[in-house]
């Protein structure tokens, strides 16, 4: 796959017809280290003349983004900390994440992990170390592909990977975690990784990261009813981010919605205090209010769960 062509600030005013007084009103760092990254399919599902669309304020890089707090860092959930060798990190029992791409089609804002530093992480010439580790360890029975975003590979690449992983006997299940799907849903792999999917033994299955209704289209119906019709389990995890999905209608409609096209809620994560998002963040009470009205509006497998990853638990902790 190549790489998304780029977005310009410029582009992306004119596309959305903001005005030059709303554009100002945003305050944008057009110099952001961490720049506007946005594929064309995710543009088009943002309302024009509309600044505060919820799609529009996860991708936007703001001046705010300057602003520190305290407990907020550059490895929130300590990745760095659990790393046996480059690209894996074994942080709970049973199951580790090998970080198979740098790049992603997106730039979300609040990434926990925009700051990670995958040139020493990132790269097909630490898989075969990995893939060794993995072989040696028969306590890990399922691999998490993530990044940056696995869908961000070749396919060529992604698929060779996922055979290699294949190939120990120890492992049940593949797990991908992607955006791609979802802002992106006609460039993510399709053709090789199905065909693989058709004949596996392994489980299947495939996390896609989205966190607003609106980000959900025809497309990425089409696409993830092509993934279950080849065996793939699809969950959803979302990040609670303040002022884009924490209104309770909102995560309503998104469950209702995700079921619409095949997707279960799994997740409803705590933002990761990673520096740069300061202002994304739901306090904790808010977002248990918040969480306590939609099980009052939702059967209970359209719940997400409300999680956070809290530094040395060997778990997702649920905060209610
Ligand atoms: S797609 Fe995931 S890894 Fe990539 S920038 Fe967004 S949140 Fe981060």
């Amino acid at each position: 796959m190549t790489d998304t062509p780029q977005t310009t600030l410029q582009k992306l005013c004119h596309t959305l017809q903001l005005s030059e007084t709303a554009v100002q009103a945003l305050n944008i760092d057009p110099n952001s280290p961490f720049p506007l990254k946005v594929p064309a399919e995710f543009l088009a599902q943002i309302q024009p003349n509309q600044p505060n669309d919820p799609l529009l304020q996860q991708i936007l890089p703001l001046q705010i983004e300057h602003q520190t707090a305290e407990g907020f860092n550059q490895d929130p959930v300590n990745d760095l900390t659990f790393n046996p060798t480059p690209s894996l990190i074994h942080k709970y029992q049973g199951r580790v994440l090998l970080i198979a791409s740098p790049k992603c089609d997106v730039h979300c804002r609040y990434c926990f992990r925009r700051h990670f530093p995958y040139s020493e992480h990132a790269n097909t010439r630490h898989w075969q170390k990995a893939l060794d580790y993995i072989a040696q360890d028969h306590s890990i029975h399922e691999v998490i592909l993530s990044g940056g975003d696995p869908m961000s590979l070749s396919e060529k690449s992604l698929v060779q990977l996922i055979k290699e992983i294949e190939a120990i006997p120890h492992i049940k299940t593949l797990r991908i975690h992607s955006r791609t799907p979802v802002v992106s849903p006609s460039k993510a792999p399709t053709q090789a990784l199905i065909a693989w999917a058709k004949q596996t033994r392994l489980n299947k299955v495939l996390v896609i990261h989205c966190n607003h209704a609106n980000e959900l289209s025809h497309q990425t119906e089409q696409l993830f009813s092509l993934y279950k019709s080849v065996g793939f389990h699809l969950l959803n995890q979302s990040v609670l981010l303040k002022n884009i999905n924490d209104q309770v209608k909102i995560l309503e409609a998104l469950s209702h919605k995700l079921f619409d096209q095949g997707v279960l809620p799994y997740y409803l994560n705590q933002l990761d205090r990673v520096q740069g998002a300061t202002h994304f963040e739901v306090d904790t009470h808010t977002a248990k209010l918040l969480h306590n009205q939609l099980r009052t509006r939702l059967p209970g497998y359209l719940l997400p769960k409300l999680v956070q990853d809290l530094v040395n638990k060997p778990y997702k902790t649920p905060l209610i």
